[in-house]
């Protein structure tokens, strides 16, 4: 054997007792985890073994976000997947098969309701769009093949909310496994399971991560689904990448404090365009003119850092480009809820009846820049249309 060699594969266990104790945990990646013995790698097949087999079993640094979080949602079972739209199509597939029917609130996340017109369609299960402000008249929309209700409450770019005890009340009288993306609330803001959802599912890539690096999801499950949750994960053999969980793992300590301030700058811009002379509506479930302001206020604890505002008027694109383009502080990009504000501008397609057909909704995710500054910097971009 090669001098570099033996020295090499025994490197390791010289080393083993140089751990240190640092305020994090260390990082595992891996494919390969090695048996101690002969027997050890028999007892997985005989499933005596209760140690991790391999990396798509989830190695320590996955399992510890997987327990912060599940705690912090008081789940029964939580999972990784790699990103939020992975959690959303993992959490479907889990409790769907050929020849059942789920139904969808109209404003949830658009690429989740893509995967269910075609690759869900492909498979045999047929999706229908229920309202976005849905509540108990969810019933009518049922039918006897419907075996699963995705919410999203508030909805992408819309904002409108569902009321979630009322959907799942009459789901459960039903047989009917609700889920909603709780993106927006965070755990910290809106417990689904304590208001009778199955199912959460989350983009960790949002406030979550919190920097805009990192793509995560995660579906957690209350203890009746917990197992069937479980089965589909291992059969899957989904892997989240090590370094996004640990990334996620160390986003949850500053999550409450970067949420306050995210809710808080949001809460002054929104009363702020409230008032101004352009604007038509502020869709921000926290302000008492928002249609179903009483649901979150019964149901939420937290507003966060998301929301949207129509104008008066509807704008070319070249007039609306005068305004989005004079902004210094707003920047164009998809996905929100890291520390640099964002901007999205476009008209939205529903299937049912929408308040806001025809219109452009403008979104915004306030970051954690200066309030005062975000406000002037919308104030400025909005002058430019003033003088049109
Ligand atoms: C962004 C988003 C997703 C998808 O998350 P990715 O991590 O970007 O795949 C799902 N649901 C909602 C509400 C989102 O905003």
């Amino acid at each position: 054997m090669h001098e570099e060699t033996r020295i090499n594969s025994t490197l390791w266990t010289e080393l083993d007792n140089t751990s240190a104790n640092t305020v994090n945990p260390p990082l595992y990646r891996g494919s390969t985890v090695l048996f101690k013995n002969y027997t050890e790698m028999c007892d997985v097949d005989r499933h005596q073994f209760s140690g991790i087999t391999y990396g798509t079993d989830r190695l320590p640094t996955q399992r510890q976000f997987e327990e912060a979080m599940r705690r912090l949602e008081g789940a029964a079972l939580t999972r990784i997947c790699p990103s939020g739209i992975d959690a959303i199509r993992t959490a479907l597939m889990t409790f769907l098969k050929a020849g059942d029917h789920l139904l969808v609130c109209d404003n949830a996340y658009m690429t989740g309701q893509h995967f269910c017109s075609t690759v869900l369609k492909k498979f045999g299960v047929e999706t229908t769009a229920a309202p976005a402000n849905v509540a108990g008249d969810i019933e009518k929309y049922i039918r006897p093949n419907t075996a699963a209700i995705l919410l999203e409450s508030p909805g992408s770019i819309t904002m409108e909310l569902q009321d979630i005890p009322a959907v799942c009340a009459v789901a459960r009288k039903h047989d009917i496994v609700t889920l909603i993306d709780n993106t927006w609330a965070t755990p910290f803001y809106l417990n689904p399971f304590t208001l009778g959802v199955d199912i959460t599912i989350h983009s960790l890539t949002k406030y979550i991560c919190g920097y805009s690096d990192v793509l995560a999801g995660s579906v957690s499950a209350n203890a009746e689904h917990a197992e069937t949750l479980d089965d589909f994960y291992k059969t899957m053999e989904i892997y989240a990448p090590a370094e996004d969980c640990a990334l996620a793992l160390r986003g949850l300590h500053t999550l409450e404090v970067r949420l306050s301030r995210h809710a808080e700058s949001a809460l002054q811009i929104a009363r702020w365009l409230e008032t101004h002379p352009l604007v038509e509506n502020v869709l921000h479930p926290a302000l008492e003119s928002h249609p179903e302001h009483r649901l979150w206020k019964r149901d939420f604890t937290g507003s966060t850092g998301l929301f949207a505002f129509t104008l008066k008027s509807e704008y070319k694109e070249e007039d609306l480009a005068t305004f989005i383009d004079h902004l210094q502080l707003f920047h164009l990009g998809y996905s929100w809820g890291g520390y640099k504000s964002l901007l999205t501008a476009a008209k939205v397609n529903r299937q049912t009846n929408s308040r806001y057909t025809g219109k452009t909704i403008i979104r915004l995710s306030i970051g954690l820049e200066n309030v005062d500054d975000l406000q002037q910097d919308l104030e400025a971009g909005l002058a430019q249309l003033q003088n049109m």
